[in-house]
């Protein structure tokens, strides 16, 4: 079921532009790889209609990535870290010594459902633990393919899939685990601390949000459309980092939106619901939602707003004089649909930006370096990137993560290595300088206290 991709026929490490596969073989230990490779690749062609180059780079790509980069890195990472001593330390070994934390539970979310599942268990496997693994049930493909090949190539005594809804996590979250680290939405999130309340379990959180754009000043508007489309489109806006809405005053927006609808039409051609570079939206629910957003905005849809229920298609769309209070601004959009919010300057922008929640990404277009250094300067978020979109966390040296209500924790790379482990504070004493512990001992005296 798996030999035909909906886009483009069969997939091989070839058509994947692949020569070399040894990465994966370390680890599925040698045995199989291409085929297992073949498998995982074509899961979210059948989840989401994902493009095959898309899913390539966003499901493999960024997984192999910070595989090599843990496996090149973790021997260095792993060795105890030596502490700073003091006169009365002096003589002692001190250091901070990471140690697995148990068993940690993953529970991933059906956007991008291998590499959300699979990267913080690269993380949870170099600190030394094991793991359980919670895919979604919405991209059931991927789930039941992880399911079958986890078994298959990692020890059964360390690592296990439990496949499941929302009935089944709360059952498993039942049981006491070391870790919990969850990807998802805010309102699940808050049942996940519920439940690891009860068991004192520490939880990372990778929510979601309405991550900003701010375009302003001079730009250049034929790459920051592209770059900007490419960011907000690539998996139909169905990425946690992208674009959620652009703030730019309406000079500028004016200059914007003719160079949006050239950067859509180069990329996905006069009629995209025929281009096969567009992703369709996941699920009936999801591309409800999707269309009742567009029915209820008071703002004006200048670019795309077809839709095709039957496909779960909806074109790339840009909706103009989005208030702040439009429906369109409730929620984090989650798919392609792109509001623009007019304002007068940056610091309304980032008025307007400080007034939600904290993002999980922040985005700013500009040429102008002190437009760029003051938006990251006023502002927090997660992760900043400035005239792109979505790039920053493809590097396994940043840490990925939300703050506040866009999530908890970090991980890739090194983040992911120190997100599962426990720092254990160790002092190594002997036994010499008794007699100067006698300082410390009863019977105390305000002399010993060197007043
Ligand atoms: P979700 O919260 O509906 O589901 C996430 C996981 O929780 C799934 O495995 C699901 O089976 C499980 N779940 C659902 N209901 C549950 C319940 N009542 N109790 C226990 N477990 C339950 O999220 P989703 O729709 O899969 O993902 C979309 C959300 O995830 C968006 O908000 C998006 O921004 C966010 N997200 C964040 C990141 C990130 O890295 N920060 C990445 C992708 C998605």
């Amino acid at each position: 079921p798996f030999a035909k991709g909906r886009h483009g026929g069969r997939v091989t490490p070839q058509t994947l532009g692949l020569g070399s596969l040894k990465s994966f073989s370390l680890v599925s230990k040698g045995s199989e790889p291409s085929t297992c490779f073949l498998l995982l690749i074509h899961c979210p062609l059948v989840d989401a209609h994902q493009p095959k180059f898309e899913a390539v780079l966003s499901e493999v790509d960024i997984l192999l990535n910070d595989l090599t980069f843990t496996i090149s890195n973790l021997s260095s990472w792993m060795q105890p870290e030596s502490a700073s001593t003091n006169l009365a330390t002096k003589l002692d070994d001190c250091f901070i010594r990471r140690e697995p934390l148990g068993v940690v539970l993953i529970i991933g979310s059906w956007n991008y459902p291998l590499q959300l599942l699979l990267l913080p268990m690269v993380g949870a496997i170099a600190a030394g633990n094991c793991v359980i693994l919670k895919p979604s049930e919405v991209s059931a493909t991927t789930g039941s393919l992880v399911a079958e090949l986890v078994p298959k190539y990692l020890s059964q005594e360390c690592y296990a899939v439990i496949r499941g809804g929302a009935e089944e996590t709360q059952e498993l979250l039942k049981n006491r685990f070391d870790h919990i680290f969850f990807t998802g939405s805010k309102g699940v999130a808050r049942s996940i601390l519920q439940a690891a309340s009860l068991h004192f379990t520490p939880v990372t959180l990778e929510l979601g949000g309405k991550s900003p754009c701010v375009v302003y000043g001079p730009v250049n508007m034929t790459a920051a459309a592209r770059r900007l489309v490419w960011a907000k489109f690539f998996n139909a806006g169905q990425s946690c980092v992208a674009p959620d809405y652009i703030l730019c005053t309406s000079s500028t927006r004016d200059l914007l939106l003719p160079a949006l609808k050239e950067a859509l039409w180069e990329f996905y051609g006069e009629d995209p619901r025929t281009c096969p570079d567009l992703c369709r939206i996941v699920s009936p629910q999801h591309w409800t939602r999707l269309r009742a957003l567009l029915e209820k905005t008071r703002g004006r849809i200048v670019i795309g707003g077809e839709s095709d229920q039957e496909d779960k298609y909806m074109a790339p769309t840009v909706v103009v004089d989005v208030s702040e209070d439009d429906a369109l601004m409730a929620e984090e959009i989650l798919g392609p649909i792109l509001p623009i919010l007019s304002v007068e300057s940056v610091e309304e922008a980032i008025a307007l930006i400080n007034r939600g929640q904290k993002p999980l990404a922040l985005y700013v277009f500009s040429e102008e370096s002190s437009v760029v250094k003051t938006v990251l300067e006023k502002t927090s978020s997660g992760g900043f990137c400035s005239n792109d979109g979505i790039v920053h966390m493809t590097l396994p040296s940043l840490p990925f993560g939300g703050v506040g209500a866009s999530g908890w924790g970090s991980y890739h790379g090194r983040w992911g290595f120190e997100t599962f482990s426990h720092r254990r504070a160790c002092m190594l004493r002997g036994w010499a300088l008794e007699r100067f512990n006698t300082l410390r001992y009863p019977p105390y005296s305000d002399g010993k206290l060197g007043w």
